[in-house]
């Protein structure tokens, strides 16, 4: 059963889009529909009823909280699932890399970035749930809705966006020996920790916008090298340029020497 914390109104209300919705729901129990909350009634009292939720959103990164603020501002009533937090990669992935890139900003930290997403979104009114997974989805006709199935029970929509960016987040191995046996014994996937790097020889392999930052953000506290497959770096000019003025030593596959 969907627990819903905000107004619900009572079964076969007309909505805000003038339709009439059927009366039974999972096992026949009767269905209250979510009414679009105002941002000041979210959270006042919690109810434990069906709920047919206007939108649900399948992933809580930046495209599932940006698609919350919009549907919140047509008041459709809108539920967020996401299998790990609320952020997406900012959150997750470089909460302590600073984003560059983010307009209106001359740079932004991933983890404050992640949290202005998830604020507004809140604000708006729209429900976040964390650390569900969602497992299916599947159209149900006669009840003109669509069934999501996750790890903690089952939520009835109308409507189903899905926002899982990357997926759920899985690093992409090397797949070379020994990688199993050091991973997280020296070998880690992901942006560095500066702290911990901090006097220490760190060794980045790639040679994307996460590589060159990665190798950046520890290049003033470790002795940095990059190497790269190919011959050429993917990610930005800004990044290029910098490491190339920086004494962080690189390898690529057309050098096959240090520069
Ligand atoms: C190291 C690194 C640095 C980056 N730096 C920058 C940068 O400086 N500037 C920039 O513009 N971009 C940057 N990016 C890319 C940027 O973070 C992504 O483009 C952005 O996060 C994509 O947003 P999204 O909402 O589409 O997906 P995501 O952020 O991937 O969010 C998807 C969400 O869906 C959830 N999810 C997945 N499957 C399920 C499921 N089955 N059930 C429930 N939830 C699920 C995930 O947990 C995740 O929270 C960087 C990426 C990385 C990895």
């Amino acid at each position: 059963m969907s627990r819903w914390t905000g107004v619900l109104e009572k079964p076969g209300t007309m909505t805000h889009a003038g339709y009439h919705f059927p009366r039974r729901g999972i096992n026949g129990a009767p269905v209250w529909y979510a009414r679009m909350p105002s941002p000041a009634r979210v959270n006042h009292g919690t109810y434990n009823r069906i709920v047919i939720w206007d939108i649900l959103i399948i992933g809580a990164g930046p495209a599932g909280l940006s698609a919350a603020l919009f549907t919140r501002m047509r008041r459709m009533s809108t539920l967020l699932l996401d299998t790990a937090v609320a952020g997406g990669q900012l959150a997750s992935l470089y909460p302590k890399k600073p984003v560059h890139d983010y307009p209106s900003y001359t740079y932004v930290m991933g983890e404050d970035l992640g949290k202005n997403f998830v604020d507004q979104a809140n604000h708006m009114g729209a429900e976040i749930r964390e650390r569900e997974h969602v497992t299916m989805i599947r159209r149900d006709d006669e009840q003109n809705l669509i069934r999501v199935t996750s790890t903690k029970g089952e939520h009835e929509a109308r409507s189903v966006i899905v926002a899982t960016g990357g997926g759920a987040f899985e690093p992409r191995k090397i797949n070379k020996p020994g990688e199993a046996e050091l991973k997280g014994k020296g070998l880690f996937y992901g942006m560095p920790d500066v702290e911990a790097s901090k006097g220490k020889r760190v060794l980045i392999i790639g040679g994307g916008d996460s590589a060159l930052e990665s190798a950046l953000s520890v290049k003033d506290v470790a002795d940095v090298t990059l190497i790269h497959m190919l011959d050429k770096w993917q990610g930005m000019d800004t990044y290029v340029e910098e490491i190339q003025a920086s004494k962080i030593r690189t390898m690529t596959a057309r050098s096959r020497r240090w520069s």
